[in-house]
């Protein structure tokens, strides 16, 4: 069958950047699966893989509109470092949960200064194009659970 809404599919797949870096991959380890059309993948790799089935091998190039978004300074915060006065060992690479009043959001602490610290809000892939290379793997229909959780169930998904 192919690719549809409502798939349950497992792909092999690699991940690079710009530079052919590998970010990450499946090699050595289980296939991905996800549910079809729910959201799951980034869109811009789920859009090539609708209609593709088991077998098919494909090189997606995902520019970052369609993948982890643009860079976005407004999204770096300089925040006093009073703020952050009851962690005892602040350091470069930390995430914190902050309310942005959008919500909560994950930052990173991307810079340390005697009275500051710099706050980023940006996905760690942001504004980087990606390049997947994938092979599917299985391709089968969602049972009605499945469905209703909005998530895979069994080999390569939940096992609750
Ligand atoms: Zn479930």
């Amino acid at each position: 069958m192919r690719i549809a809404k409502n798939s349950v599919v497992a792909i092999d797949y690699t991940l690079k950047d710009d530079d052919g870096m590998v970010i990450d991959t499946s090699d050595g380890s289980e296939p991905l699966f996800y549910l079809h059309g729910t959201g799951g993948l980034i869109v811009g790799l789920e859009r090539e893989l609708s209609g593709k089935q088991v077998g098919d091998h494909l090189q997606v190039v995902v520019a970052p509109v369609d993948g982890y978004g643009e860079w976005n300074d407004a999204l770096q915060h300089d925040v006093s470092r009073e703020e952050f006065s009851d962690i005892d060992d602040l350091e470069l690479g930390m995430e914190f949960e902050v309310d942005t009043g959008d919500g909560p959001t994950l930052v990173t602490v991307v810079e340390i200064s005697d009275d500051m610290v710099t706050v980023d809000g940006n996905h760690p892939l942001a504004g980087v194009t990606l390049s997947f290379d994938v092979t599917i793997r299985d391709v089968r229909e969602a049972t009605a659970e499945e469905l209703a959780h909005g998530h895979v169930h069994g080999p390569g998904g939940h096992s609750h």
